[in-house]
């Protein structure tokens, strides 16, 4: 299917084809057309398979200019880099739709300036649902005359302890307004709010066989601990990736690795939780323009996040939770290009390992330790 059949307006169409899309993927494909028809939905699919614009582009595609003094759709996501990646992909592809103003709203950035954004008029809001109840305490956000109310990742933001926030901030919107969950998967919690909030929604599954996760090499290397960092520095003197994300489970780990990799001389950074959002946006600036080429982080860098052109993923430390092996590296491979990824496993691992092979349903490949020699090569 091409966009063009989708029943898009021409200045959506031309946006979608400045972003560089060529034809929609299979959930787009299976959920604009209902959304556009005016159906709530719910729909699964793992990362990277284009979930933001399917909720994106028939929301701007139904926003209107008569309006636009109120706001029109909330978006909320579990985290503040989400929100800032949602927004600018929203932004984008409404660029053609000047009278449509994008306002991303998460804590730790500067209020004055959110404000002053708000008041300008947004149309459409991206927000943490944290940030949001703040904003709706303020009476600085009104969602009277909400059209669309999308939970993006809905999953995580439940994972997150957002239930509550989320309840309240439905609560307060219009009962008239369109619903929409995207989430990677369905559990109790997403099909309990369904039956609470949405009204006879469609329902989209994206089946596992179209999971990014198929399309990245995976492979396992058994070591023991102290032999990590010399064993991750020869895979990326073999692979020489350009672009690399290097993932532990805390953020003392993060710190020690990054001066053992930027010792080794390569354009390092990291993120975790714990760092100023200013930090963290900075981060991922550079990490987006290439100024770095190897992020080590925690899970907070593993959801959602969209970063183009990361070709491999390294667990340094196998994931605590085996969802978010499936997270991390959905890191790579996104939008049709393939991906590679290194796990180490120690001999504390073994029961986590087997346990995220049944639950990502793959099968990762023993890869034998590459030594000096190798790197030579
Ligand atoms: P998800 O929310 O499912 O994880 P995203 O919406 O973040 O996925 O999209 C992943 C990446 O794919 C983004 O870089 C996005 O711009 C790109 N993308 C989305 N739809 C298309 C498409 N139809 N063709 C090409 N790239 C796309
Ligand atoms: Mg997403």
């Amino acid at each position: 299917m091409r966009f063009n059949e989708l029943k898009l307006s021409s200045e959506v169409l031309q946006s979608i084809e400045e972003m560089g899309f060529e034809n929609p993927s299979e959930v787009q494909e299976s959920t604009i057309p209902e959304i556009l028809e005016g159906h709530d939905l719910l729909a699964q699919a793992q990362t990277g398979t284009g979930k933001t614009a399917s909720f994106g582009i028939p929301m701007i595609e139904k926003i209107e200019d008569n309006n636009y003094e109120s706001l029109q759709a909330l978006v909320l996501v579990p985290t503040r880099e989400l929100a800032r990646q949602v927004s600018n992909e929203l932004q984008k592809l409404s660029r053609n739709k000047k009278f449509i103003k994008v306002v991303a709203i998460y804590g730790g950035a500067d209020m004055g300036k959110q404000l002053r954004e708000l008041k300008r008029g947004a149309s459409i809001v991206v927000g943490t649902p944290g940030r949001i109840m703040d904003h709706m305490k303020r009476k600085t956000i009104k969602l009277d005359d909400l059209k669309f109310l999308t939970l993006d990742e809905a999953d995580e933001m439940f994972d997150m302890g957002f239930r509550d926030d989320m309840k309240t901030i439905i609560e307060k919107t219009n009962m008239d307004r369109q619903t929409l969950f995207f989430s990677a998967t369905f559990d109790n919690n997403i099909k309990e709010f369904s039956k609470l909030y949405q009204k006879n929604p469609k329902k989209v599954i994206i089946e596992k066989k179209e999971l990014t996760a198929e399309k990245i090499k995976q492979y396992y290397l058994e070591l023991s601990r102290n032999m990590k960092t010399e064993i991750l520095n020869r895979l990326i003197l073999i692979n020489k990736p350009k672009k690399s994300i290097i993932f532990c489970n805390t953020k003392r780990m993060v710190e020690s690795l990054e001066g053992e990799i930027a010792q080794k001389g390569y354009k390092v950074d990291s993120l975790h939780g714990d760092m100023r959002q200013s930090s963290r946006d900075n981060v991922m600036k550079k990490f987006r323009n290439n100024s770095i080429d190897i992020l080590i982080a925690t899970d907070v860098a593993a959801r959602g996040l969209d970063i183009s052109d990361i070709d491999i993923v390294f667990n340094y430390d196998l994931p605590q939770q085996a969802e978010y092996y499936v997270h991390r590296i959905g890191r790579t491979a996104r939008a049709g290009k393939k991906g590679l990824s290194f796990t180490f496993i120690t001999n504390k691992d073994y029961s986590k390992f087997r346990e995220i092979e049944k639950y990502a349903n793959i099968k990762m490949e023993k890869m034998e330790l590459p030594t000096k020699y190798d790197v030579e090569r």
